[in-house]
C-alpha cells in the first residue's frame, strides 16, 4: 500500500486553501508544501536519507510542522523532543533514537552545549526549493514518528508509529466526528505528544481542513485565540478545563464557533466536565487512548448518548476487549485489562523487542489500564495497573484511594503513590489539594480513609499541598511524587 494520496504528503495538497497557521500568519496547503519540499531538499544535502531519524526540538510552531513534513518527504523518521528537556534528557532521546540531525532553536542549542548529534538551527531552515525534485512514493510501512513515552514506567521508550498507523488514527477520528474541510482545529497541546499531532493537525488536513497553532496554554490568551481564530474544535486535557473554569465570571469567552471539544489523556471528574460544558456552552466528549495506539481508541459520540464518567465506545476500525491476567475475556460489566487491536496499534518500541513482545500479545496491545465495558459497549477506566502499589503482597490501586479522598467535602484532588517500606515493600502515600477556602488537615483525611477503605489501603502518610506537580500534558506527575517520597524515606 502506498500513501502518496495522503494530503499531508501529496501534490494534491497544492491548493490555496488554509492549511496551517499561528497568531501571525496563515499558510495555504501549497505554501506548506513548498516549505516542506525546501526542507526535504536541505535534509538530503545534509546527508539525511530514508530510515534516518531527525530530532525536532521546537515549541509548537509552523516550523515544527514543516520540520516533520520535510523529514517524511525524504522517507526519514521524526522524533519530536520536549523543548524544555535538560541536557541529560535530550542526550538520552538523541542517543536512544540514534538521531542523525537535530532541528532546534538557537536558545536551545546554546543551553545544551554538549550535543553530539549534528544540529540545524531553525533560523537556517531553507524556505524555497532550489530545484524541482521528483516526489518519492511513501510506503505505508515506513516509520513516520518516534514518540517517547514519559517514562513513568521505567526508561522512556521510543514508540514507532508508521504512516499506516497515522492514517488509521486520523481516518478513525475523522469518521467519528464527521470532520470536513470546514473544520479548523485550535492546536494547544504540546506537539511532542501524539494527541496534538494526530487529532489537531493530521486529522483536519486529511480532509482539507486547517489548524491554528497555539504555542502553549494560558487561560486568557487561549480564550482570545478561540474568539479570534474561530476554531470548530480543540483537543484538551482535564487540566485545561480546570484552568478555564477558574476564570473570573466577568470573562465571558466566545466559544460559539466550537462544535466540540475532545478531552482525554487523564481522568476527568464528572463535575469538571459538567461545569465547563455549562459555563461555556460547549459539547465536550471524553476519549481515551495512548501513544502506543496512536492516540484515541474510544470516544463518546457527538450525536447519541454521551455517558458521563465513560470514555465512550471504541472508534471505527479498532477493537477493544477486557481480559483477565491470562488474556481471557471477562464478562460484560466486570473489570479487566483493556486490550486494543487495529491498524492504529504501534509497530513496537524501538530497539526493545522484549518490551514490544510483552506489550503486543497475539496482535492485541496490552494497555496496562483497567476498565469496565457496559452492555452498550461504553468503556469506563477504573484503574491503571502501571500505578499499582504492592503492599506486603496485596495489590492496591491508587485510583480507589484517590476517588475515596475526593468524596471528602474539602478535597479538590488527590494523588496516591507507593513509598518504599522496609518490611512491606511499598505502602500508599497521599498528596491532597484542598478546595479553595476549605480547611482540612492530614489527620482528618486519614480518618476519612479509615472509615471507607480497608486498613491496608489507608495512606501511611498524607500531605496537604498547594498544588500537584503536572507534566507538560497536564497529567499529575506521579514519577515526581515518587521521587519526593523516596527522598524523604531514604
Ligand atoms: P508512560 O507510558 O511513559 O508511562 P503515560 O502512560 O502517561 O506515560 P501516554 O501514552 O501519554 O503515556 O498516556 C496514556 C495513558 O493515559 C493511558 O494508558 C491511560 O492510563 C491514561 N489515559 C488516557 N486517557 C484517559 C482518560 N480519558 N481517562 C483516564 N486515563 C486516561
Amino acid at each position: 500500500m502506498t500513501l502518496n494520496h495522503l494530503l499531508w504528503l501529496s501534490p494534491a495538497a497544492g491548493t490555496t486553501a488554509d492549511c496551517i497557521g499561528d497568531d501571525t500568519r496563515m499558510l495555504s496547503y501549497a505554501e506548506v508544501d513548498t516549505l516542506a519540499r525546501a526542507f526535504a531538499e536541505q535534509l538530503t544535502e545534509l546527508g539525511v536519507s530514508q530510515g534516518d531519524v531527525v530530532g525536532v526540538m521546537l515549541e509548537n510552531s509552523i516550523e515544527l510542522v514543516v520540520g516533520i513534513l520535510g523529514t517524511w518527504l525524504v522517507g526519514a523518521i521524526a522524533t519530536p523532543i520536549n523543548p524544555t528537556f535538560t541536557e541529560r534528557e535530550l542526550t538520552y532521546q538523541l542517543g536512544d533514537s540514534e538521531a542523525s540531525l537535530l532541528l532546534a532553536d538557537e536558545a536551545t542549542l546554546g543551553r545544551v552545549p554538549g550535543i553530539r548529534t549534528r544540529a540545524l538551527p531553525v533560523t537556517e531552515m531553507r524556505t524555497a526549493p532550489t530545484r524541482e525534485t521528483e516526489r518519492r512514493t511513501t510506503d505505508a510501512g515506513e516509520i513516520a514518528l518516534l514518540i517517547y513515552t514519559s517514562g513513568s514506567t521505567g526508561q522512556p521508550k521510543g514508540v514507532m508509529l508508521d504512516h499506516a498507523n497515522l492514517n488509521a488514527m486520523t481516518t478513525s477520528f475523522v469518521d467519528h466526528v464527521d470532520m470536513t474541510e470546514a473544520d479548523r482545529a485550535l492546536l494547544v497541546l504540546p506537539m511532542f505528544h501524539v494527541n496534538a499531532i494526530s487529532l489537531s493537525w493530521l486529522s483536519p488536513i486529511t480532509v482539507g481542513g486547517s489548524t491554528v497553532i497555539v504555542k502553549r496554554f494560558a487561560p486568557v490568551p487561549f480564550t482570545e485565540a478561540v474568539a479570534r481564530h474561530r476554531p470548530t474544535f480543540f483537543s484538551a486535557v482535564p487540566a485545561i478545563l480546570a484552568r478555564l473554569v477558574e476564570l473570573p465570571p466577568e470573562i465571558a469567552p466566545d466559544f460559539s464557533s466550537v462544535r466540540f471539544v475532545i478531552c482525554g489523556a487523564a481522568p476527568v471528574s464528572r463535575e469538571l466536565l459538567q461545569l465547563s460544558a455549562e459555563r461555556f456552552n460547549l459539547r465536550i466528549i471524553e476519549g481515551y487512548g495512548l501513544t502506543e495506539g496512536t492516540c484515541a481508541s474510544t470516544c463518546n459520540p457527538l450525536e447519541g448518548p454521551h455517558k458521563l464518567g465513560s470514555v465512550g465506545p471504541v472508534l471505527p476500525g479498532q477493537r477493544i476487549k477486557l481480559t483477565d491476567d491470562k488474556g481471557n475475556p471477562v464478562p460484560t460489566g466486570e473489570r479487566g485489562e483493556i486490550r486494543i487491536s487495529g491498524p492504529n496499534v504501534m509497530r513496537g518500541y524501538l530497539g526493545r523487542p522484549e518490551a514490544t513482545a510483552e506489550t503486543i500479545v497475539d496482535g492485541w496491545l496490552r494497555t496496562g489500564d483497567v476498565g469496565v465495558l457496559d452492555e452498550d459497549g461504553y468503556l469506563r477506566i477504573v484503574d491503571r495497573m502501571k500505578d499499582m502499589i504492592i503492599r506486603g503482597g496485596e495489590n492496591i490501586y491508587p485510583k480507589e484511594i484517590e476517588t475515596h479522598l475526593a468524596t471528602h467535602p474539602a478535597v479538590l484532588e488527590a494523588a496516591v503513590v507507593g513509598a518504599p517500606h522496609a518490611t512491606l515493600g511499598e505502602v500508599p502515600v497521599a498528596f491532597v489539594v484542598a478546595l479553595p477556602g476549605a480547611q482540612v488537615n492530614s489527620e482528618e483525611l486519614i480518618a476519612h480513609c479509615a472509615e471507607g477503605l480497608a486498613k491496608i489501603k489507608v495512606p501511611a502518610e498524607l500531605t496537604v499541598v498547594e498544588e500537584l506537580p503536572r507534566n507538560p500534558v497536564g497529567k499529575i506527575d506521579k514519577p515526581e511524587l515518587r521521587r519526593r517520597v523516596a527522598a524523604v524515606s531514604s
